[in-house]
């Protein structure tokens, strides 16, 4: 039986003061479910405030992204072993915006990929299509080609210590969901393309929602038998919403 996962992204927002309201709130008002696991995933350089307001709670924190090297002449970059450093369990790899604004290929995505799982990282592969590929009725293509990218790297077998969120960009900050029946189709898929390599890893693997996800139609997507939760942009934002979307989870 797989367990709920809901994560927040906070993209680039927060302050000090903030944060601090923000986490304080989702921490009390998650305190008693036991059901679902909660994280959020939060610019670097809140990572050390966040590790100490979370630090023996039941909500997990990690981060948007990061390099996939060690360490070295990269400047600006952020490495695996920091990340750890800072209690990170999750780091958010491959979301649609660091591919496209930062023009992230699918390859980089999979070094990046390979790199947490050796640091003992979770990675929250972020897969999905475009509105114009929606249309062109290639949403299986585009899905299959980034999952697959990281399972020529990485081996099936990695994803048994990986997440895998599948978010249409088209959903994305637009508040514009797929519906559950959308979200589930392709859910199905992710599963049954792994389930062809190794069904073990297939039954057991999270696969997260994300795309305007709200308190009022979290429980209807995570109602449906292949979304495992959500990974959540805006609302994460607003404690009481990202406690209520978490609340839909337990
Ligand atoms: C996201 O940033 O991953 C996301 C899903 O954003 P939103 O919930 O705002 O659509």
């Amino acid at each position: 039986m797989r367990r709920k996962l809901v994560v927040g992204n906070w993209k680039m927002f927060g302050r000090l003061a903030r944060n601090q309201a923000l986490l304080e709130t989702v921490r009390a008002e998650t305190r008693n479910f036991t059901n679902v696991d909660c994280a959020v995933c939060v610019p670097f350089p809140y990572l050390s405030q966040v590790q100490s307001l979370l630090n023996g709670s039941r909500i997990a924190w990690g981060a948007q992204n990061m390099s996939q090297h060690e360490e070295g002449a990269y400047t600006g970059e952020v490495a695996p072993g920091m990340l750890q450093e800072f209690g990170c369990k999750y780091v958010i790899l491959g979301h649609s915006e660091r591919r496209a604004i930062y023009l992230e290929s699918d390859e980089a995505v999979a070094e990046k990929f390979e790199s947490a799982i050796k640091s003992g990282l979770t990675p929250i592969l972020c897969v999905g299509e475009t509105l114009a590929e929606r249309d062109g009725g290639i949403t299986e293509q585009v899905v299959a080609r980034q999952l697959d990218a990281v399972i020529a790297k990485s081996g099936v077998q990695a994803l048994a210590k990986a997440v895998v969120a599948y978010e249409p960009v088209w959903a994305i900050g637009t508040g514009k969901t797929a519906t559950p029946d959308q979200a589930q189709a392709v859910h199905a898929f992710i599963r049954q393309r792994v389930a062809a390599a190794d069904g073990k890893v297939a039954a057991g693997l999270c696969i997260l929602y994300g795309g305007s996800v709200k308190p009022n139609n979290a429980a209807e997507l995570f109602a449906k038998v292949d979304i495992d939760g959500g990974l959540i942009g805006g609302a994460s934002l607003v404690a009481e919403d990202f406690a209520a979307i978490c609340s839909a989870g337990n």
